[in-house]
């Protein structure tokens, strides 16, 4: 039985009605803007979690940030995070992102079973070597998309560059690139990244570590932007120069079409995947 608590109510309600007004006033801030994602003016129908909540545990989901996107970028970007929600915990070398995996995982295998059928052919045992081939230790995996990923972690960029400079980058003004990278292309990124002249995000932590990120802007060119990102801290092939070598950051670059040397750098680190449509001309 309920019972009613007297007197009481009156003090409680207060709060819940300021709550309520407050979602109004956030739902009306991210309708009818321009899509963060197509750059399709007055397009947005919805706020978007640019690095979305089911990434997160259910305690760890405050504050994350949010962009206008219209319904059908919204539906794309669920469709990855809704199989990449699934299967990136599995590779967690967080605290939060074993949680996740132990707490919310199983529930969203129970709810496709064509992914968990999929996962359980495909884990086998292989071998990796954590030092460039001195050492070999065996280690589960599973049946990974990473172009699936990358595909997430260009939209991330697109988010991120919105939520800290309010920079779109549209397509046919900007080359976006986004991949793990070893050795070479990644030293790039670093002194990019590095670079004293550029406005800088630092070092951002989401969800005690879910997410990680840095990114820079060149401040004469404010759709020139750098990125290091790791999710979950997991660990994945290295590129075409490496295979082997095992790799926990991604690098998203987006480089104004006027702007040679950046658009030629990402021509010259761009690699086919399987499954990903062709990236568009310069
Ligand atoms: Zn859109």
């Amino acid at each position: 039985m309920v019972r009613a608590r007297g007197g009481r109510g009156a003090r409680v309600q207060a709060p819940q009605v300021h709550v309520a007004r407050d979602r109004i006033s956030m739902s009306k801030k991210y309708k009818g803007k321009t899509c963060t994602y197509c750059t399709v003016p007055k397009s947005s129908t919805t706020g978007d979690h640019v690095v979305a909540r089911e990434f997160f545990p259910l305690d760890k989901r405050a504050n994350l940030p949010k962009v206008p996107a219209c319904g059908r970028c919204n539906v794309a970007k669920s469709k990855l995070e809704h199989y990449l929600t699934a299967v990136m915990p599995f590779g967690s070398n967080t605290p939060d992102g074993r949680r996740v995996m132990m707490e919310l995982v199983a529930d969203r295998l129970r709810n496709n079973l064509a992914l968990t059928r999929h996962l359980v052919e495909g884990a086998r045992i292989k071998p990796i070597s954590p030092d460039g081939g001195r050492s070999w230790q065996e280690q589960h995996t599973l049946p990974f998309d990473s172009s699936k990923l990358v595909q997430l972690l260009r939209l991330i960029g697109k988010g991120m560059a919105f939520t800290h400079w309010g920079v779109l980058l549209p397509d046919r003004d900007v080359v976006l690139y986004g991949d793990f990278l070893v050795s070479a292309g990644a030293t790039g990124m670093e002194m990019l990244l590095a670079s004293k002249r550029a406005n800088s995000t630092g070092k951002i932590v989401l969800g005690d570590g879910v997410f990680t990120y840095e990114g820079i802007q060149d401040p004469d060119w404010p759709t020139f932007t750098v990125w290091r990102m790791a999710l979950y801290g997991g660990t994945y092939d290295g590129d075409q120069n490496a295979p082997h070598e095992q790799v926990s950051s991604a690098y998203v670059m987006s480089a104004p079409r006027g702007l040679k040397a950046a658009t030629d750098l990402i021509h010259s680190l761009r690699r086919p995947r399987n499954g990903e449509p062709p990236d568009r001309a310069a």
